[in-house]
């Protein structure tokens, strides 16, 4: 008998008859004799919807009591679940984070955990039931509720499994594995059989949010088995995420991913003399600020132009503090782009191959996208174009490097 962690997404469980069709599911895969421990989000729609309750009461409000309120929305499909398992027969627990608990160190918002206490999964598996977590929730040190980041009910499923060693971690979600590129964009992505962890992270980390990237990281960490599935037809296979195995290096590119919610700034002017990419670098990390790319363009007057990208939820705190430093330092002033769009293509067998770069610029060239921004690393190329030409260049690039006469993904697609 296995023990297996399952985990329903958003819009698996986003209506009452989406809930039954999970228990249905879950009932149906207890029968054949496997202990499970099912992990939910919120259903559909619902943590936004929670976010804007408290955005209409106060621009920036507190971190505390915003965890209190979104966390909520899990402890409804939880329950809902638990209570449809019961129904049909089919004995289950809902367990909330603070009951196991799951700790977790005290950021709001961007908790990381620190620690699963598992006892009470495992009585309740003795008991012969199901136990249905609430995900994205975790619990501080003082007890207070805290939240995990968006998207993180992953990140509590591959915990769960992690801490409970079981044997996989099925996710299941609105399509039916990971794809080429977004299905929702790109018409001719195709699914891929088997994508290794290295590239899930890097297409997790550039807007492929079929999984969220720290349940990525984690499953890597702890060998986790990761498989991506359809929650609306069981009979599909999904796609696996695992270690790298040798047929994976013939494929040049596995993917090519999007992320509209990046923006922008540039210090124009800044005096080029050692020392001050430091000044200006310092507060913003200081700040929690993650900066993606970042160039440095040197003019003939001795200035130079510093341009970077950050997550559009931090671009008004890094305008501040940057608008703060340009004064103190003597810049020439602060511009910003709020919305940039920024497509990168990822592949383990770039590694061994050239030119992936170059072709990317030509076929990027030939669609008359400007590029504003490059940067690489060893299995992935990214550029920041305007917006206005993301999904465009998204599926340009798509199709000229994983489209039906590429064949490039040969044997790893379904
Ligand atoms: P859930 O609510 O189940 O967690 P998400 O909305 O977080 O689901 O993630 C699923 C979505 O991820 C899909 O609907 C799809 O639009 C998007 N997505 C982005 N890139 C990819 C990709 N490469 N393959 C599959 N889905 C992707
Ligand atoms: N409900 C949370 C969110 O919308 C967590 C999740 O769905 O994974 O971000
Ligand atoms: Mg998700």
């Amino acid at each position: 008998m296995a023990l297996v962690v399952k985990k329903f997404g958003g819009t698996s469980v986003g209506s009452i008859e989406r809930i039954k069709k999970v228990a249905d599911h879950v009932a149906r895969a207890r029968a054949a004799g496997d202990d499970l421990v099912v992990v939910v989000s919120a259903m559909a729609g619902e943590t936004n919807r929670l976010f804007g309750l408290a955005g209409e009461l106060c621009e920036v409000p507190d971190a505390r009591e915003t965890d209190v309120l979104v966390a909520t929305g899990e402890q409804v499909s939880a329950a809902l679940l638990s209570i449809r398992l019961g129904a049909i027969g089919c004995p289950a627990v809902s367990l909330l984070a603070h009951q196991l608990p799951v700790r977790t160190d005290p950021h709001h918002g961007r908790a990381r955990i620190t620690g699963i206490e598992c006892r009470r999964v495992h009585e309740a598996l003795r008991d012969h039931r199901v136990v249905v977590i609430a995900g994205y929730q975790g619990m501080n040190e003082r007890g207070d509720v805290t939240t995990l980041g968006r998207g993180a009910s992953d990140l509590t499923a591959v915990a769960m499994a992690a801490a409970l060693k079981a044997s996989a971690c099925e996710i299941f979600t609105d399509v039916d594995g990971v794809y080429t590129a977004d299905p929702n964009i790109c018409p001719h992505a195709r699914k891929l059989k088997r994508i290794s962890y290295d590239e899930m992270l890097e297409m997790a980390g550039l807007g492929a949010k079929v999984l969220q990237l720290r349940s990525v990281e984690l499953a890597r960490r702890f060998n986790v088995p990761l498989i991506v599935r359809s929650s609306f037809n069981e009979e599909l296979e999904g796609t696996w995420v695992g270690h790298e195995d040798r047929t994976m290096e013939n494929i040049l590119v596995s993917g090519v991913t999007l992320d509209q919610n990046q923006s922008k700034l540039t210090i124009a002017g800044v005096e080029d003399r050692p020392g001050l990419a430091a000044r200006i670098f310092g507060p913003i990390a200081d700040a929690g600020i993650v900066v993606d790319m970042i160039i440095q363009n040197a003019s003939a007057d001795g200035r130079t132009d510093m341009t970077f990208t950050v997550g559009r939820p931090d671009l008004r705190r890094a305008l501040e503090i940057v608008r703060a430093l340009s004064d103190e330092i003597g810049a020439r002033g602060v511009r910003h782009e709020e919305q940039v769009a920024k497509v990168s293509v990822v592949g383990i067998g770039m590694r061994s191959h050239a030119g992936v770069a170059a072709k990317m610029f030509k076929v990027l060239a030939d669609e008359r996208v400007n590029i504003e921004m490059i940067a690489t690393s060893e299995i992935k190329v990214s550029v920041v174009v305007n917006s206005k030409y993301g999904e465009l260049a998204m599926r340009a690039l798509h199709d000229a490097f994983l489209g039906e006469e590429q064949n490039n993904a040969g044997p790893e697609t379904l």
